[in-house]
């Protein structure tokens, strides 16, 4: 990477960010593109965010992406937050308009939706009702991405009620339905599922595992794991062996940075297996 006076500017805010994989990912894409630009890691405290925000347009960056622990708290910052964003309610790329202006966005429906295409084409968004584990933030964007895909009915399963309820207050619509169960009536919520997604941090590196019956689950549904450390989860592996389709979390993670590098660098870019290595080699000691 070469900078120049002309070099167009991005990156990402986090507390910490040392962790983000997406200076990796945005560097990725740059070389193959070959666009006069820089993606770099921007360490913001909590208390800092909305003078970081609002110097971003004063020094000529296109945008950036947010990570903890900013995700909710700049929707109060910028001038504009688009209206998926606004749902889930939570911010991941920021993008600098012409006039200065500072738009919040969330591209993690997106990646949902790119890497399902991807991973289980022949997927039908109305096979069965999906049943999503968790209400945190990736839930409600998947949550979001499902209703959008034309899903007509969502099944909540999560450990603090109070979540799941502010959930289906905020994502439902005329479309779609969206009932609550507990981790005990999860077997019930399984039994004519048409997807299940696992979108709670249980079975990432360093948490509780997630033990899971999957019987009562069709055979041709697919099972979704969200989480990408390790890539091949126990709720994989178990669902695998039972001959569901499967998809890991490393897509979702590759294809919710693509409309940022598209908006501040002005080139479309692509999920290849070329990129999935890469990021992938950089998950493996953690494994
Ligand atoms: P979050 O907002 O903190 O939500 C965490 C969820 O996990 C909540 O539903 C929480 O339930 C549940 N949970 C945590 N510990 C639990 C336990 N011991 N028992 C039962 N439920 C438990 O986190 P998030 O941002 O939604 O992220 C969730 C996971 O998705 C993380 O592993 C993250 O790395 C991954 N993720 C992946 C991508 C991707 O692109 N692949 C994108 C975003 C997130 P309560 O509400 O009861 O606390």
């Amino acid at each position: 990477m070469r900078i120049t006076g002309t070099t167009r500017l991005a990156g990402i805010m986090g507390w910490p960010v040392t962790h983000s994989r997406s200076p990796l990912l945005h560097g990725f894409w740059l070389d193959e593109t070959g666009i006069d630009g820089a993606y770099l890691p921007l360490p913001v405290r909590p208390q800092h965010i909305e003078q970081a925000l609002r110097s971003l347009p004063i020094l000529g960056f296109r945008g950036c992406n947010l990570t903890i622990p900013h995700k909710r708290a700049a929707l109060s910052v910028v001038d504009r937050v688009e209206p998926l964003a606004r749902r889930i309610g939570a911010i991941n790329t920021i993008v600098i308009g012409p006039d200065g202006s500072i738009e919040g966005r969330n591209t993690d429906a997106f990646g949902f939706c790119e890497n399902m295409l991807d991973m289980v084409p022949d997927w039908n968004p109305r096979a069965g009702p999906a049943v999503i584990l968790g209400a945190g933030g990736a839930a409600r964007a998947i949550v979001a991405a499902l209703a959008g895909a034309g899903v007509a009915e969502i099944r909540i399963v999560n450990r603090t009620l109070d979540r799941a309820v502010s959930l289906a207050h905020d994502l439902s619509t005329p479309k779609v339905t969206i009932s609550i169960s507990s981790w005990d009536e999860v077997g019930t919520a399984l039994r004519d599922a048409g997807l299940l997604v696992n979108a709670t941090s249980l079975g990432m590196a360093g948490e509780p595992a997630l033990v899971l019956d999957l019987s009562s689950l069709p055979p041709a549904t697919p099972v979704v794991d969200i989480v990408y450390v390790p890539l091949e989860t126990d709720l994989l592996a178990a669902a695998r062996r039972r001959g569901h389709p499967v998809v890991d979390g490393l897509g979702m993670l590759l294809h919710q940075g693509r409309p940022g590098f598209e908006a501040w660098f002005g080139a479309p870019v692509r999920v290849t297996s070329k990129l999935r290595d890469a990021i992938l080699a950089t998950l493996a000691p953690a494994q």
